[in-house]
């Protein structure tokens, strides 16, 4: 039996309303993070897998932050794939602004509704039953298959990704990721993210004799932020097999956001997210707190603008570095970018591009140690992270049609 034939006898056993049905269970266990609690949809999808026999481990770094990791095809192979997706999700805010209940995993018109719908459990659900698939052919695999879900993604990661890959539990030689993308863009990079607490100090006195007597630290953070803002200005230089991507990227944040906010692809972003200082009205504040949020982009370091923001900082007080995360991209011309484009085109028919994300997310965590890392997950952008999120059941069953065409690719 030659790859094609193969490729056909796994496609014809794949039942669509059996993904749907995954993911709709997935939306009904809540795993809102915080708290980030993982262990009853673990042991969910653990005994999912368990009934075609495979053998599940999970793992626990934190109380209630459980991992799961499986694998099938050859024990000591150097050629793995690694599906990963995480299983929590964000919390729902305002309940009264949902128009279903969020938990519900409604299938209706076409849709599957619910928190997750979109990030992740619609991806999440794709891997696990690609997975859960090619488990009896597991004899025809040149190399191994790992599934690696997730805690912890939403609030950073540190008891999930990235505690699994620091331990060599989760390494592969790529990563495919099913976060929501669409079906039409293959996410291959993504900023640093910076973020740190600065403060201000000055010097208290009478509101009165303002500004002519003391030192008042909101004044002086005013001026902070100006300079700070100055570090907006720099323009990354792009690698050169990055070009295409970067002006694709420009132009799909053109069209969706504004031609403003195009710049975030090759300029460094900053927010000031919170700022706290003052007691009295009356009383020259001595001191102002400040957080800031500064996304680095792909061409410029981490560790360069964080000592350019420590210099502008030291002349008005003191900083620290809660996280500083380096920029990170996995060439468009790896083999897992063109296996993934490949299965696109063949089951969806349409010619997927690679494109940079703006935000940061687990990637970086494989991408560190040079592990060729992609993005590629059913979505509908408008609930991710908001209210009334959904997903289209042809997108969610696609999507896993292509993780299934992708492993058999990559592992035969
Ligand atoms: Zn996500």
């Amino acid at each position: 039996m030659d790859e094609h034939e193969f490729k056909k006898i796994v496609f014809d056993g794949f039942r669509e309303e059996e993904v749907v049905e995954l993911a709709s269970r997935l939306i009904k266990i809540p795993s809102v993070n915080p708290p980030g609690d993982t262990d009853e949809i673990a042991a969910f999808v653990k005994s999912y897998l368990e009934e075609e026999g495979v053998s599940v481990e999970l793992c626990e770094p934190a109380e209630k932050k459980v991992n799961l990791i499986a694998e099938i095809g050859e024990k000591d192979s150097d050629r793995v794939l690694v599906l990963n997706g995480h299983l929590d999700v964000v919390p729902i805010g305002d309940r009264s602004r949902w128009k279903f209940d969020p938990f519900s995993g409604e299938i209706r018109d076409g849709y599957l509704y619910g928190r997750g719908a979109s990030d992740m459990k619609g991806g999440l659900a794709g891997i696990i039953y690609a997975f859960k698939k090619l488990v009896k052919f597991e004899d025809r695999l040149k190399g191994k298959l790992k599934l690696v879900c997730v805690a912890d993604e939403e609030t950073g990661g540190t008891y999930g990704a990235a505690y699994l890959v620091e331990k060599k539990k989760a390494l592969g030689s790529s990563v495919l990721i099913a976060e929501p993308t669409g079906m039409d863009l293959i996410n291959i990079g993504e900023k640093g993210a910076i973020w740190a607490k600065i403060v201000v100090k000055g010097v208290p006195g009478h509101g009165s004799l303002s500004p002519f007597i003391g030192d008042n630290a909101i004044v002086k953070s005013v001026n902070l932020i100006r300079e700070l803002m100055k570090i907006t200005e720099i323009r990354a230089e792009l690698p050169k097999d990055l070009l295409d991507v970067a002006e694709y990227s420009r132009n799909l944040l053109k069209k969706s956001v504004s031609s403003e906010a195009s710049k975030a692809i090759d300029h460094p972003t900053i927010n000031f997210g919170i700022i706290r200082g003052g007691t009295k009205v009356n009383v020259i504040p001595d001191r102002c707190e400040l957080e800031i949020d500064v996304r680095v982009p792909i061409g410029l370091s981490a560790t360069e603008i964080t000592s350019k923001i420590k210099k502008i900082v030291e002349r008005y007080g003191e900083i620290e570095f809660a996280s500083a995360g380096e920029p990170n991209y996995t060439s468009p011309n790896s083999e897992i970018v063109k296996v993934v484009e490949k299965n696109v085109r063949e089951i969806i028919r349409i010619d997927p591009k690679p494109f940079l994300e703006w935000a940061s997310s687990d990637a970086r965590h494989f991408r560190k140690l040079g592990i060729p890392t992609i993005h590629y997950g059913p979505a509908e952008m408008e609930g991710i992270h908001g209210y009334n999120e959904r997903v289209k059941v042809e997108d969610l069953v696609n999507a896993a049609r292509v993780y299934l065409g992708a492993a058999i690719d990559y592992l035969t």
